[in-house]
């Protein structure tokens, strides 16, 4: 039997490498009482964004005119073999901060959006009158919910989306699209394996996480990356050695565990750096930021949170072993009246903290 066009169209997103592909129907969201409870109760911190597009959010089909199916796609960014190895750094050298796998290879954005580019222009040519809108990260959409919704994956008690074969360690996009793609019958359904497991609830170093909720003030992906002000103190030690996000309740969770057809990332994504030098980052300036992060995902972080961030993980660090030079940046960076308000703060908190220690 011939494949129909939402097939034939998944079937060449895996062959522009994308790990997974599905379609979603047009249809308004169906998480709209549970982000509205999620939001009622501040959980979004200071995305002050999810907010504002909500009435986009509960209804996709808003991104584009006529939009009658969304094509989402998932690239696989950390092969399953290799996710529980630690890029913790190795005693006796210099002080790191650890970065979240996905913003260890180069920017998804580009390295996504390129990709689905390409492929909508096409789609545009062999279907005259289509219209197609792509969206990594560029469009008020919940992008979990239509993995879902397509098959990808189940939401995790965590709330990632966990396909059942690769994992959680992906990233998502979709096309939002006029042409009438119907979801493959064949399709597999997204069925959630959580089942009594709470290792991600009893991991997570803050105590984020509810069944199928994360609370953004508390988690240390949103503090490092989203949040701009300062981080509570009582949090700094929960921090550990995240500079930027925080992978723990992905680490620990069986479906990120090994094995043989876990599949393999996508070649853009292979990490170049597992970690920072927290000294590089203390000394950085706004080129030296520029240049660091020009290929990254990380440049969503500005220098005031890069370097605040790098303050809390020299705490850590100096709680645990004396590294006179990271001491001594500290406490240059905490009299420096060219530091922004949040990073000379943070400096002097983490010097205060270490001062009631000793
Ligand atoms: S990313 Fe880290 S802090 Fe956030 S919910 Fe997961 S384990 Fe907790
Ligand atoms: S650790 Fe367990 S509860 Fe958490 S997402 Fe994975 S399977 Fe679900």
């Amino acid at each position: 039997m011939a494949a129909s066009l939402a097939e034939s169209i998944v079937e060449r997103c895996l062959l522009a490498g994308f790990a997974a592909a599905g379609v979603a129907p047009a249809a308004a969201s169906k998480w709209g009482e549970a982000m509205r409870a999620w939001l009622a109760a501040g959980s979004h911190g200071a995305m002050e964004y999810m907010s504002r597009d909500l009435e986009v959010r509960l209804d996709p089909r808003r991104v584009l005119d006529g939009t009658r199916a969304f094509l989402v796609v998932a690239d696989l960014y950390a092969s399953r073999a290799g996710t529980l190895a630690s890029n913790a750094p190795e005693s006796g050298t210099s002080a790191r901060g650890r970065i979240a796998r996905y913003a260890q290879g180069r920017n998804y954005h580009d390295v996504m959006k390129r990709r689905l580019h390409a492929l909508a222009d096409a789609l545009r040519i062999e279907h005259p009158g289509s219209e197609f809108r792509t969206c990594v990260d560029t469009a008020p959409i919940l992008e979990r919910e239509l993995a879902v919704a397509a098959g990808i994956g189940w939401q995790a008690k965590n709330t990632m989306v966990i396909h059942p074969r690769l994992g959680s360690y992906v990233l998502l996009g979709v096309v939002a699209t006029t042409l009438p793609l119907t979801t493959p019958a064949e399709q597999w359904t997204a069925t959630d394996h959580c089942g009594t497991c709470t290792r991600c609830i009893e991991a997570c170093p803050t105590g984020a996480i509810t069944p199928y909720r994360v609370e953004a003030s508390r988690c240390v992906s949103y503090l490092t990356i989203e949040h701009r002000d300062v981080i509570p103190v009582e949090l700094h030690g929960e921090m550990g050695d995240w500079i930027y996000g925080c992978d723990v309740c992905q680490e620990v969770c069986p479906h990120n565990s090994p094995r043989d057809d876990g599949g393999v990332p996508y070649p853009a994504y292979s990490p170049r750096a597992a970690g920072l030098e927290l000294l590089d980052v203390l000394n950085w300036d706004r080129a030296a930021r520029e240049q660091a992060f020009r290929t990254s995902p990380m440049k969503r972080a500005g220098l005031a949170v890069m370097k605040r961030n790098a303050l809390i993980v020299a705490g850590n660090v100096l709680r645990d072993r004396s590294d006179a030079a990271l001491l001594a940046r500290v406490k240059a960076v905490a009299a420096d009246n060219s530091e922004s308000d949040v990073v000379r703060r943070t400096a002097r908190e983490v010097l205060q903290q270490l001062d009631d220690r000793s």
